[in-house]
Protein backbone atom coordinates (compact mmCIF):
# COMPACT_ATOMS: atom_id res chain seq x y z
CA UNK A 1 0.00 0.00 0.00
CA UNK A 2 1.12 3.48 -1.10
CA UNK A 3 0.91 5.97 1.78
CA UNK A 4 1.02 9.61 1.37
CA UNK A 5 1.91 11.95 4.58
CA UNK A 6 0.33 14.91 4.06
CA UNK A 7 1.82 18.63 3.51
CA UNK A 8 3.29 20.92 6.42
CA UNK A 9 3.16 24.38 6.27
CA UNK A 10 6.08 25.99 6.71
CA UNK A 11 5.99 26.89 10.15
CA UNK A 12 7.49 30.12 11.86
CA UNK A 13 7.86 30.15 15.42
CA UNK A 14 9.50 31.85 18.90
CA UNK A 15 9.74 35.26 20.36
CA UNK A 16 8.17 38.32 17.27
CA UNK A 17 7.25 35.26 15.06
CA UNK A 18 4.79 37.22 13.72
CA UNK A 19 7.84 39.72 11.97
CA UNK A 20 8.18 37.18 9.55
CA UNK A 21 5.05 39.04 7.96
CA UNK A 22 7.07 42.03 6.90
CA UNK A 23 7.50 40.06 3.77
CA UNK A 24 3.75 40.59 2.59
CA UNK A 25 4.38 44.61 2.58
CA UNK A 26 3.03 45.11 -1.31
CA UNK A 27 0.34 42.34 -1.03
CA UNK A 28 -3.13 42.73 -0.33
CA UNK A 29 -3.99 40.98 2.73
CA UNK A 30 -7.48 39.56 4.30
CA UNK A 31 -7.58 39.28 7.94
CA UNK A 32 -10.67 36.66 9.26
CA UNK A 33 -10.59 37.01 13.10
CA UNK A 34 -13.20 37.62 16.12
CA UNK A 35 -14.42 40.75 17.52
CA UNK A 36 -11.69 40.08 20.82
CA UNK A 37 -8.59 40.20 18.75
CA UNK A 38 -9.32 43.54 17.24
CA UNK A 39 -10.54 45.09 20.68
CA UNK A 40 -7.21 43.69 22.48
CA UNK A 41 -4.97 45.09 19.73
CA UNK A 42 -4.34 41.81 18.30
CA UNK A 43 -5.21 43.14 15.16
CA UNK A 44 -3.65 45.80 15.11
CA UNK A 45 0.19 44.45 15.55
CA UNK A 46 -0.12 42.23 12.96
CA UNK A 47 -1.25 45.72 10.74
CA UNK A 48 2.01 46.58 12.41
CA UNK A 49 3.75 43.80 11.04
CA UNK A 50 3.37 44.54 7.64
CA UNK A 51 2.97 48.49 7.35
CA UNK A 52 2.74 48.62 3.40
CA UNK A 53 0.28 45.99 2.68
CA UNK A 54 -3.51 47.16 2.35
CA UNK A 55 -5.29 45.65 4.54
CA UNK A 56 -9.32 43.85 4.89
CA UNK A 57 -10.48 43.09 7.94
CA UNK A 58 -13.32 40.18 8.63
CA UNK A 59 -14.03 40.04 12.38
CA UNK A 60 -17.40 38.63 13.14
CA UNK A 61 -15.96 34.83 13.46
CA UNK A 62 -18.35 33.21 16.34
CA UNK A 63 -17.22 30.04 18.19
CA UNK A 64 -18.31 27.09 16.27
CA UNK A 65 -18.55 29.04 12.88
CA UNK A 66 -21.82 27.99 10.65
CA UNK A 67 -21.94 28.09 7.22
CA UNK A 68 -23.86 31.78 7.03
CA UNK A 69 -20.28 33.27 8.62
CA UNK A 70 -18.34 31.97 6.19
CA UNK A 71 -20.58 33.72 3.38
CA UNK A 72 -20.44 36.67 5.07
CA UNK A 73 -16.84 36.28 5.51
CA UNK A 74 -16.10 35.84 1.56
CA UNK A 75 -18.45 38.56 0.91
CA UNK A 76 -16.79 41.26 2.80
CA UNK A 77 -13.51 40.19 0.19
CA UNK A 78 -15.54 39.79 -2.80
CA UNK A 79 -14.15 43.42 -3.72
CA UNK A 80 -11.20 43.77 -1.84
CA UNK A 81 -9.73 40.62 -4.01
CA UNK A 82 -7.06 39.56 -1.22
CA UNK A 83 -3.66 37.69 -2.36
CA UNK A 84 -3.20 36.59 0.87
CA UNK A 85 -5.70 35.48 3.72
CA UNK A 86 -4.37 35.65 7.58
CA UNK A 87 -6.51 33.44 9.82
CA UNK A 88 -6.29 34.96 13.33
CA UNK A 89 -7.84 33.31 16.56
CA UNK A 90 -8.63 30.16 17.94
CA UNK A 91 -9.45 27.17 15.93
CA UNK A 92 -13.29 28.89 14.76
CA UNK A 93 -11.31 31.53 13.06
CA UNK A 94 -8.81 29.24 11.25
CA UNK A 95 -11.42 27.33 10.33
CA UNK A 96 -13.75 30.24 9.17
CA UNK A 97 -10.65 31.59 7.17
CA UNK A 98 -10.36 27.95 5.54
CA UNK A 99 -13.77 27.96 4.59
CA UNK A 100 -13.78 31.44 3.15
CA UNK A 101 -10.40 30.91 1.21
CA UNK A 102 -12.20 28.00 -0.44
CA UNK A 103 -15.04 29.88 -1.31
CA UNK A 104 -13.53 32.69 -3.20
CA UNK A 105 -10.99 30.40 -5.06
CA UNK A 106 -14.34 28.80 -6.34
CA UNK A 107 -14.91 32.18 -7.64
CA UNK A 108 -11.83 31.86 -10.03
CA UNK A 109 -8.86 33.48 -7.02
CA UNK A 110 -5.62 32.26 -5.94
CA UNK A 111 -4.99 32.81 -2.15
CA UNK A 112 -2.44 32.41 0.00
CA UNK A 113 -3.59 31.04 3.27
CA UNK A 114 -1.63 32.20 6.55
CA UNK A 115 -2.32 30.91 9.89
CA UNK A 116 -1.98 32.48 13.09
CA UNK A 117 -3.45 30.28 16.08
CA UNK A 118 -4.22 32.57 19.31
CA UNK A 119 -5.39 29.02 21.28
CA UNK A 120 -2.82 26.01 21.78
CA UNK A 121 -5.19 23.77 20.63
CA UNK A 122 -7.36 22.97 17.30
CA UNK A 123 -4.00 22.57 15.30
CA UNK A 124 -5.83 23.61 12.91
CA UNK A 125 -2.72 25.99 11.55
CA UNK A 126 -1.46 22.34 10.24
CA UNK A 127 -4.26 20.50 9.14
CA UNK A 128 -6.29 20.07 6.13
CA UNK A 129 -9.34 19.95 8.69
CA UNK A 130 -11.99 22.97 8.40
CA UNK A 131 -14.76 22.24 10.92
CA UNK A 132 -17.95 23.80 9.81
CA UNK A 133 -21.58 24.41 11.47
CA UNK A 134 -25.19 23.59 10.36
CA UNK A 135 -27.64 25.24 12.56
CA UNK A 136 -30.00 24.18 10.78
CA UNK A 137 -29.65 20.45 11.78
CA UNK A 138 -27.16 21.73 14.87
CA UNK A 139 -24.66 19.26 13.44
CA UNK A 140 -20.72 19.87 13.08
CA UNK A 141 -19.15 18.41 9.89
CA UNK A 142 -15.86 18.28 9.45
CA UNK A 143 -14.61 19.29 5.52
CA UNK A 144 -11.42 17.47 4.74
CA UNK A 145 -9.52 18.75 1.51
CA UNK A 146 -5.80 19.16 0.97
CA UNK A 147 -6.64 22.84 -0.60
CA UNK A 148 -7.11 24.43 3.35
CA UNK A 149 -3.97 23.10 3.99
CA UNK A 150 -2.20 26.64 5.38
CA UNK A 151 0.59 27.60 3.40
CA UNK A 152 2.27 28.75 6.39
CA UNK A 153 2.03 29.24 10.21
CA UNK A 154 2.90 31.67 12.71
CA UNK A 155 3.06 30.64 16.24
CA UNK A 156 3.93 33.17 18.55
CA UNK A 157 3.87 33.02 21.81
CA UNK A 158 2.92 36.74 22.29
CA UNK A 159 -0.56 36.08 21.56
CA UNK A 160 -1.72 32.89 23.49
CA UNK A 161 -0.56 35.10 27.01
CA UNK A 162 -3.75 36.51 27.39
CA UNK A 163 -5.85 33.21 26.65
CA UNK A 164 -8.02 32.71 30.20
CA UNK A 165 -7.30 29.59 32.07
CA UNK A 166 -9.96 28.06 31.63
CA UNK A 167 -10.26 28.02 27.91
CA UNK A 168 -6.28 27.22 28.42
CA UNK A 169 -7.34 23.79 29.69
CA UNK A 170 -10.29 23.24 27.33
CA UNK A 171 -7.96 23.35 24.68
CA UNK A 172 -4.82 22.11 26.31
CA UNK A 173 -6.80 18.73 26.79
CA UNK A 174 -7.95 18.94 23.42
CA UNK A 175 -4.34 18.87 22.40
CA UNK A 176 -4.22 15.50 24.27
CA UNK A 177 -7.17 14.30 22.60
CA UNK A 178 -5.32 14.76 19.05
CA UNK A 179 -2.29 13.60 20.18
CA UNK A 180 -3.70 10.21 21.35
CA UNK A 181 -6.76 9.30 19.35
CA UNK A 182 -3.72 10.10 16.44
CA UNK A 183 -1.34 7.82 17.83
CA UNK A 184 -4.05 4.81 18.42
CA UNK A 185 -6.07 5.41 15.01
CA UNK A 186 -6.00 3.06 12.44
CA UNK A 187 -3.60 5.40 10.11
CA UNK A 188 -1.25 6.07 12.35
CA UNK A 189 2.33 5.73 10.99
CA UNK A 190 5.95 5.83 12.33
CA UNK A 191 5.34 9.74 11.01
CA UNK A 192 2.13 10.62 12.92
CA UNK A 193 3.63 8.71 15.52
CA UNK A 194 6.48 10.84 15.66
CA UNK A 195 4.63 13.92 15.84
CA UNK A 196 1.75 12.83 18.58
CA UNK A 197 4.32 11.24 21.00
CA UNK A 198 6.25 14.46 21.47
CA UNK A 199 3.07 16.10 21.45
CA UNK A 200 1.51 13.74 24.68
CA UNK A 201 4.78 14.44 26.67
CA UNK A 202 4.95 17.97 26.23
CA UNK A 203 1.01 18.32 27.00
CA UNK A 204 1.63 16.12 29.73
CA UNK A 205 4.52 17.78 31.34
CA UNK A 206 3.68 21.65 30.17
CA UNK A 207 -0.61 21.86 30.35
CA UNK A 208 -0.72 21.84 34.34
CA UNK A 209 1.96 24.57 34.68
CA UNK A 210 0.02 26.65 32.13
CA UNK A 211 -2.92 26.14 34.92
CA UNK A 212 -1.28 26.84 38.31
CA UNK A 213 0.79 29.46 37.20
CA UNK A 214 -1.44 31.22 34.44
CA UNK A 215 2.15 33.49 33.38
CA UNK A 216 4.60 30.77 32.62
CA UNK A 217 5.54 31.58 29.62
CA UNK A 218 8.18 28.79 28.75
CA UNK A 219 4.48 26.33 29.68
CA UNK A 220 2.60 28.61 27.06
CA UNK A 221 5.16 28.34 24.59
CA UNK A 222 5.37 24.34 25.07
CA UNK A 223 1.90 24.21 24.51
CA UNK A 224 1.93 25.98 21.64
CA UNK A 225 4.38 23.83 20.09
CA UNK A 226 2.17 20.79 21.03
CA UNK A 227 -0.64 21.69 19.60
CA UNK A 228 0.63 22.38 16.42
CA UNK A 229 2.95 18.90 16.69
CA UNK A 230 -0.90 17.26 17.46
CA UNK A 231 -2.31 19.15 14.27
CA UNK A 232 0.42 17.60 12.43
CA UNK A 233 0.21 14.13 14.14
CA UNK A 234 -3.64 13.77 13.35
CA UNK A 235 -3.79 15.12 9.61
CA UNK A 236 -1.62 12.33 8.68
CA UNK A 237 -3.07 9.67 10.73
CA UNK A 238 -6.82 10.84 11.25
CA UNK A 239 -8.98 11.15 14.05
CA UNK A 240 -11.29 8.66 16.16
CA UNK A 241 -14.80 7.99 18.30
CA UNK A 242 -13.84 11.31 20.80
CA UNK A 243 -14.10 13.82 17.76
CA UNK A 244 -16.74 11.80 16.24
CA UNK A 245 -18.83 11.76 19.47
CA UNK A 246 -17.77 15.37 20.08
CA UNK A 247 -18.92 16.56 16.80
CA UNK A 248 -21.96 15.42 17.48
CA UNK A 249 -22.57 16.37 20.82
CA UNK A 250 -20.73 19.64 20.62
CA UNK A 251 -22.63 21.00 17.69
CA UNK A 252 -25.93 20.25 19.08
CA UNK A 253 -25.31 20.72 22.66
CA UNK A 254 -22.70 23.76 22.12
CA UNK A 255 -19.72 22.73 24.50
CA UNK A 256 -16.55 23.56 24.13
CA UNK A 257 -14.74 21.72 21.59
CA UNK A 258 -11.85 20.58 23.76
CA UNK A 259 -14.14 20.09 26.90
CA UNK A 260 -16.42 17.55 25.53
CA UNK A 261 -13.32 15.67 24.35
CA UNK A 262 -12.01 15.80 27.65
CA UNK A 263 -14.92 14.53 28.84
CA UNK A 264 -14.78 11.51 26.58
CA UNK A 265 -11.82 10.47 26.49
CA UNK A 266 -11.22 7.88 29.77
CA UNK A 267 -14.34 6.40 28.34
CA UNK A 268 -13.88 5.95 25.04
CA UNK A 269 -10.15 4.86 25.78
CA UNK A 270 -12.15 2.18 28.48
CA UNK A 271 -14.51 1.37 25.57
CA UNK A 272 -11.65 0.64 22.87
CA UNK A 273 -10.05 -1.58 25.07
CA UNK A 274 -12.55 -3.75 26.07
CA UNK A 275 -11.93 -5.95 23.38
CA UNK A 276 -8.44 -6.47 24.45
CA UNK A 277 -7.13 -6.64 20.98
CA UNK A 278 -3.49 -6.89 21.45
CA UNK A 279 -2.68 -3.78 18.72
CA UNK A 280 -5.34 -1.74 20.57
CA UNK A 281 -3.88 -2.67 23.24
CA UNK A 282 -0.31 -2.00 22.96
CA UNK A 283 -1.29 1.66 21.57
CA UNK A 284 -2.46 2.86 24.23
CA UNK A 285 -0.04 1.13 26.88
CA UNK A 286 2.67 3.51 24.47
CA UNK A 287 0.66 6.73 25.17
CA UNK A 288 0.70 5.42 29.20
CA UNK A 289 4.42 4.85 29.33
CA UNK A 290 4.89 8.31 27.75
CA UNK A 291 2.60 9.61 30.48
CA UNK A 292 4.80 8.38 32.65
CA UNK A 293 2.63 5.19 33.82
CA UNK A 294 5.77 2.43 34.52
CA UNK A 295 4.34 -0.80 35.34
CA UNK A 296 4.44 -4.74 33.63
CA UNK A 297 0.92 -4.82 34.05
CA UNK A 298 -1.02 -3.91 30.97
CA UNK A 299 -4.39 -3.72 32.44
CA UNK A 300 -2.94 -1.80 35.07
CA UNK A 301 -1.42 0.46 32.75
CA UNK A 302 -4.40 0.95 30.65
CA UNK A 303 -6.60 1.65 33.94
CA UNK A 304 -3.68 4.17 35.28
CA UNK A 305 -3.91 6.07 32.11
CA UNK A 306 -7.88 6.67 31.98
CA UNK A 307 -6.92 7.73 35.76
CA UNK A 308 -4.27 10.07 34.98
CA UNK A 309 -6.78 11.81 32.08
CA UNK A 310 -9.65 11.81 34.98
CA UNK A 311 -7.00 13.22 37.43
CA UNK A 312 -6.47 16.22 34.98
CA UNK A 313 -10.00 16.44 34.34
CA UNK A 314 -10.50 16.84 37.45
CA UNK A 315 -7.69 19.32 38.43
CA UNK A 316 -8.89 21.37 35.56
CA UNK A 317 -12.94 21.49 37.15
CA UNK A 318 -13.53 20.27 33.68
CA UNK A 319 -17.64 17.77 34.68
CA UNK A 320 -17.05 14.09 34.30
CA UNK A 321 -20.81 14.10 32.76
CA UNK A 322 -23.71 16.52 30.49
CA UNK A 323 -26.09 16.93 33.48
CA UNK A 324 -22.84 18.00 35.61
CA UNK A 325 -22.59 20.45 33.07
CA UNK A 326 -25.56 21.84 33.21
CA UNK A 327 -27.38 19.87 30.21
CA UNK A 328 -31.20 18.58 30.71
CA UNK A 329 -31.66 14.60 30.89
CA UNK A 330 -35.02 15.86 28.62
CA UNK A 331 -32.60 17.27 26.34
CA UNK A 332 -30.13 14.42 26.44
CA UNK A 333 -32.87 12.27 25.84
CA UNK A 334 -33.98 14.38 23.24
CA UNK A 335 -31.30 14.70 20.87
CA UNK A 336 -30.25 10.76 21.63
CA UNK A 337 -30.85 9.28 18.26
CA UNK A 338 -29.17 12.41 16.53
CA UNK A 339 -26.35 12.19 18.28
CA UNK A 340 -25.68 8.40 17.41
CA UNK A 341 -26.48 9.22 13.67
CA UNK A 342 -24.40 12.19 13.57
CA UNK A 343 -21.09 10.21 15.11
CA UNK A 344 -21.47 7.27 13.18
CA UNK A 345 -21.49 9.37 9.71
CA UNK A 346 -19.06 11.44 11.24
CA UNK A 347 -15.90 11.56 9.17
CA UNK A 348 -13.55 10.76 12.30
CA UNK A 349 -15.29 8.03 13.25
CA UNK A 350 -13.94 5.90 10.61
CA UNK A 351 -10.21 5.70 12.42
CA UNK A 352 -11.25 4.69 15.35
CA UNK A 353 -9.38 1.83 16.30
CA UNK A 354 -13.16 -0.50 17.41
CA UNK A 355 -15.68 -0.32 14.76
CA UNK A 356 -18.88 1.63 17.08
CA UNK A 357 -22.34 0.19 16.87
CA UNK A 358 -25.00 2.43 17.16
CA UNK A 359 -25.94 0.19 20.67
CA UNK A 360 -22.14 1.14 21.33
CA UNK A 361 -22.63 5.01 21.38
CA UNK A 362 -26.11 4.71 22.71
CA UNK A 363 -24.52 3.09 25.74
CA UNK A 364 -21.51 5.53 25.63
CA UNK A 365 -24.05 8.62 25.49
CA UNK A 366 -25.76 7.11 28.68
CA UNK A 367 -22.58 7.00 30.41
CA UNK A 368 -21.60 10.40 29.73
CA UNK A 369 -24.99 11.39 30.54
P1 LIG B 1 -12.31 29.02 19.69
O1 LIG B 1 -11.58 29.37 18.47
O2 LIG B 1 -13.77 28.75 19.54
O3 LIG B 1 -12.04 30.14 20.78
C1 LIG B 1 -12.62 30.03 22.08
C2 LIG B 1 -12.67 31.39 22.72
O4 LIG B 1 -11.33 31.82 23.04
C3 LIG B 1 -13.26 32.49 21.81
O5 LIG B 1 -14.17 33.24 22.56
C4 LIG B 1 -12.04 33.32 21.42
O6 LIG B 1 -12.34 34.69 21.21
C5 LIG B 1 -11.17 33.17 22.66
N1 LIG B 1 -9.75 33.39 22.39
C6 LIG B 1 -9.02 32.93 21.35
N2 LIG B 1 -7.73 33.33 21.47
C7 LIG B 1 -7.66 34.09 22.59
C8 LIG B 1 -6.60 34.80 23.23
N3 LIG B 1 -5.34 34.78 22.77
N4 LIG B 1 -6.89 35.48 24.37
C9 LIG B 1 -8.15 35.47 24.90
N5 LIG B 1 -9.19 34.83 24.33
C10 LIG B 1 -8.94 34.13 23.19
O7 LIG B 1 -11.68 27.72 20.41
P2 LIG B 1 -10.61 26.64 19.95
O8 LIG B 1 -10.68 25.56 20.95
O9 LIG B 1 -9.31 27.25 19.62
O10 LIG B 1 -11.21 26.09 18.58
C11 LIG B 1 -12.36 25.28 18.59
C12 LIG B 1 -12.88 25.10 17.18
O11 LIG B 1 -11.87 24.50 16.37
C13 LIG B 1 -14.09 24.18 17.15
O12 LIG B 1 -15.03 24.64 16.21
C14 LIG B 1 -13.48 22.86 16.70
O13 LIG B 1 -14.43 22.01 16.10
C15 LIG B 1 -12.43 23.35 15.75
N6 LIG B 1 -11.32 22.40 15.52
C16 LIG B 1 -10.75 22.38 14.30
C17 LIG B 1 -9.71 21.51 14.03
C18 LIG B 1 -9.08 21.49 12.66
O14 LIG B 1 -8.15 20.72 12.40
N7 LIG B 1 -9.54 22.30 11.74
C19 LIG B 1 -9.22 20.66 15.03
C20 LIG B 1 -9.81 20.73 16.28
C21 LIG B 1 -10.84 21.62 16.54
Amino acid sequence: MVCHLLSIPDIYFGEKAIHSLQRLDACKVGIVTDAFMVSSGKTQSLIEAMPRASVCIYADVRPDPDVEIVKAGAARFNDFKPDVIIALGGGSSLDAAKAIKVTLEEMGSDIELIAIPTTSGSGSEATAYAVISDPENGRKYPLVTANILPDSAILDPQLVLSVPREVATDTGMDVLTHAIEALVSTGANDFSDAFAEKAIALTVKYLPDVFYQEKNIKARIRMHHAACLAGMAFNSSGLGLVHGMAHAIGGMLHIPHGRINAMLLPKIIAYNCATQNPVITERYLRCAKIMGIDTDNDRHAVCQLIDLIRDLNQQFAIPETLTEYGITRENICRLRQSVISAALADACTLSNPRTPTAQDIDRLLTEIS
